[in-house]
């Protein structure tokens, strides 16, 4: 049942076995697996159905360094779906090296093992709708096992793959799920802004509600768990009062620190001197249809011997908003993101920066932006193609019901590509959030964003382009080129963050290194939990939220035990998972022996 908090009445108490707050994908995963084994539940949610901006509002926060951080309203969307109605649909699991104490995130354990998360994966693939959890392109028999001719796995691996969801708006593919599983209500336009614990302060008794109409209502639950994205779930920690006067979670000094993003950008074109027309520069599929893609990345143990983040690269297309690229294909979407038609197509945190804006955290905007004139010359250099690439790619990717495209990548008859990295971002302390002296419209105080790189972070990047180009040049397939004479400089102005929002709730066995426990309860509080990315010690390379919804299935199975599988699979999924098994072919044993580790 989905029904408005403006419909219930003021000072209303309601109560469930399980309060989830918030209804982004870790929500709604964690809600509707909950209730499939037969819990009571009930989800709190902000927005509705459709994107509003008062709602997109509540999230606003401080950023004294506005160049560090992407606005929290790009970077979040308020309703039921959450972020996916925005997302860009790319699934990544966690490597198991993120897994493990290394050096450079000395400060940071992670209180459960790879092996204990990835089993939750291919459940999580199913939720997310990127197909089989199969991250390793030898696992798919019908795709090239080389990128390019001669390159082989070793060291560097350009075997490993990432996957792509429909993408997939948890809001729409799982509406009539939210709606009609018995013993499940939804609450929307309703923002959870406080959560209260019980008189000798041991357990969560429930939490405070509002509604931007004036409504105030209180909800009990037996279980709660708080799944309001990374930075909005610190946030409420930090806005409930728990044990000896500090925020709930805030017992040993964590709660907000060690504030994560990624680094992501480009500082050098990959240049290959193998056949042009052999080299795999765009998406392929897999054996369902779901788009995957190949990437550059590290063996685990080369990895840690060389004291590298984890970090992977891939081959990029040049940036739309420069002409120089001279293909009219960029040119032509270029001039749709850049007209009225634009804000239609995609919302402003991909719209922007593709059209020349710089926004913190993403990798564009850095090229000068050419004149629409020169962009129209680019687009009468092939108008028949250009105008059939448009209709058939438009075509597919705005009204295909099923998987689109999540993008496209053109061919560089010179074998000349941008290189696009995408790395950890080491956990420091000093890297966090804070609640500022605003407040929005319910009067919950905002953040204040105060994120940090370090010298670590950008000699890290710099150190793995020059392995990756060293490995190349040993192979003789090519070599990367730098596009600038200062890297660090070019690496430090790419730093900028947002997006994934990592590190400022995480986890720890002990109560004095972190916020929750390996269960994602807050240490001392056994029914309140913490879904999210913030729950993660360390950032690794990968995008957040295939993890996230992994952590949200192990949560439920923790809370409620196991159920057969069937039952809690997403309805509107298929079932069948043929190949192997992620857990199966990427275990950290089978991983090294891969990589003659
Ligand atoms: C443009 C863009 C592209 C992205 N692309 C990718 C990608 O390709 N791959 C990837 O892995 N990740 C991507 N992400 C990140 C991804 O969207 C998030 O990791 C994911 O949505 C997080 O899920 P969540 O459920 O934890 O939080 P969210 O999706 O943010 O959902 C949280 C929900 O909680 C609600 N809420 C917040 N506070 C309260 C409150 N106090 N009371 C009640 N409700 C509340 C919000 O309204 C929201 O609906 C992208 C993000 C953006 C902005």
């Amino acid at each position: 049942m989905i029904i408005s908090g403006n419909d219930i009445e003021q000072g209303a108490h309601l109560h469930a076995q399980l309060v989830v707050i918030g209804a982004g994908p870790a929500g709604i995963v964690s809600a509707l697996e909950a209730s499939r084994k037969g819990i009571e539940v009930i989800v709190v949610e902000t927005g509705n159905r459709r994107r509003r901006r008062v709602y997109q509002r509540l999230s606003k926060a401080r950023r004294p360094q506005p160049d560090l951080h992407a606005p929290v309203e790009f970077t979040v969307s308020r309703g039921i779906g959450g972020t996916t109605s925005i997302w860009g649909g790319r699934c990544v699991p966690y490597d198991a090296v993120d897994f493990v104490q290394r050096d450079l995130t000395r400060e940071a354990r992670w209180p459960v093992s790879y092996r204990d998360a990835v089993a939750f994966l291919d459940r999580a693939c199913e939720w997310m709708q990127c197909g089989r959890p199969v991250f390793d392109v030898r696992d798919i028999e019908h795709l090239p096992r080389r990128l390019v001719p001669g390159l082989e796995d070793g060291d560097v691996r350009t075997s490993t793959l990432e996957r792509w969801s429909l993408p997939t708006n948890f809001g729409k593919e799982y509406f009539s799920d939210l709606r009609d599983t018995p013993g499940l209500r939804v609450i929307t336009d309703t923002t959870c802004v406080r959560i209260n614990l019980n008189d000798d302060q041991s357990r969560a008794a429930g939490v405070e509600c509002r509604t931007l109409s004036g409504g105030s209502f209180t909800i009990g639950g037996d279980d709660i768990i708080v799944a309001t994205g990374g930075l909005e779930s610190t946030r409420l920690l930090m806005c409930s009062p728990g044990p000896a006067g500090k925020s709930i979670g805030d017992h040993s000094g964590h709660l907000g620190h060690w504030y994560m993003a990624h680094l992501e950008g480009v500082v050098a074109d990959l240049v290959l001197t193998t056949p042009a027309d052999q080299t795999i520069y765009y998406y392929e599929h897999d054996v369902d249809g779901s788009y995957v893609r190949r990437r550059f990345t590290f063996g685990h143990d080369y990895l840690i011997q060389h004291e590298l983040p984890n970090i992977s690269g891939w081959i990029a297309n040049p940036e739309l908003a420069d002409a120089s690229h001279r293909n009219a294909w960029l040119s032509l979407t270029y001039l749709v993101l850049h007209s009225p038609l634009g804000s239609l197509v995609a919302p402003p945190a991909q719209r922007l920066p593709l059209t020349g804006r710089r926004v913190p955290g993403t990798p564009y905007g850095m090229a000068s932006r050419s004149s629409v004139w020169a962009h129209i010359r680019n687009l009468a250099r092939e108008p028949v193609a250009t105008i059939w690439f448009g209709l058939g790619f438009g075509l597919k990717r705005l009204f295909s019901s099923g998987r689109r495209p999540p993008g496209f990548f053109v061919l560089n008859r010179n074998n000349r590509y941008p290189f696009q990295y995408h790395a950890e971002h080491l956990p420091q302390y000093d890297s966090c959030v804070r609640l500022s002296d605003n407040v929005d419209e319910l009067g919950m105080p905002r953040l204040e964003i105060d994120i940090r790189w370090t010298d670590k972070d950008i000699d890290g990047v710099i150190a793995a382009h020059r392995h990756w180009d060293n490995y190349l040049r040993a192979n003789g397939v090519g070599r990367l080129e730098y596009l600038a004479d200062d890297l660090r400089a070019a690496v430090r102005e790419r730093t900028g963050g947002g997006f994934h929002q990592v590190g400022t709730t995480r986890m720890s066995k002990d109560p004095d290194d972190g916020v929750v426990d390996e269960n994602l309860a807050v240490h001392g509080i056994p029914n309140l939990h913490v879904v999210a990315s913030s729950v993660f010690p360390t950032s690794g390379q990968a995008n957040s939220t295939l993890m996230v919804v992994v952590f949200a299935i192990r949560l439920i199975e923790h809370l409620y035990g196991a159920t057969s599988g069937l039952n809690s699979m997403p309805r509107s999924a298929s079932n069948s998972c043929p190949g192997r098994t992620f857990a199966d072919s990427t275990s950290p044993s089978s991983e090294s022996d891969r990589n003659g580790n």
